[in-house]
């Protein structure tokens, strides 16, 4: 009984809490993005799409160490090599399944040279069976195409890095 009476107390007070909340939720900012219209910034850190990222002079960052392909979780990154004649060691295949990416930054965080670095990328679609295995071709084109925002990017987190 005494239970009974006390939850009848309580109701009044957390029901005001209730609309009181309710009340200032009602004239606060609206927030909604009108998507995909509307963007809201994204971090620096912000782990989107993979790249596979080239120097200046054109040649490829990627040495082959294969420290990504052993640090990934999900063993989602495969890579094969071989020596060029010149003595360098470069990839021949270095493929990502982004099924099994879980997007955790492990392989850029590894990467002795900044070759392989998730991008702001968020917006991609698949519609074939095997797309989502992106190769070697397809993750040079990428950062190819954004190399001036990755770095503005990694410029921008430098300093925390
Ligand atoms: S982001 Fe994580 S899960 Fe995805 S390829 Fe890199 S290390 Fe693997
Ligand atoms: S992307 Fe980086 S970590 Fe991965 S094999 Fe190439 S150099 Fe090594």
């Amino acid at each position: 009984m005494n239970l009974i009476r006390s939850l009848a107390n309580l109701v009044p007070f957390e029901l005001a809490r209730g609309l009181a909340l309710t009340g200032r939720k009602m004239f606060a900012r609206k927030i909604t993005i009108q998507y995909p219209e509307e963007k809201t910034p994204k971090s620096p850190r912000f782990r989107g799409l993979h790249a596979l990222r080239r120097y200046a002079n054109g040649e490829e960052r990627c040495i082959a160490c294969k420290l990504c392909e052993a640090v990934c979780p999900a063993l989602a990154i495969t890579i094969e090599s071989e020596q060029r004649a010149d003595g360098s060691r470069r990839t021949t295949r270095y493929e990502i399944d982004l099924f099994k990416c879980i997007f955790c930054g492990f392989c850029e965080e590894s990467c002795p040279v900044d070759s392989i670095v998730e991008t702001d990328i968020l917006e991609y679609h698949f519609e074939n069976r095997g797309e989502n295995i992106l190769s070697k071709e397809q993750l040079l084109a990428i950062g190819d195409k954004h190399e001036a925002s990755i770095a503005a990017a990694r410029a921008r987190d430098a300093a925390y890095r």
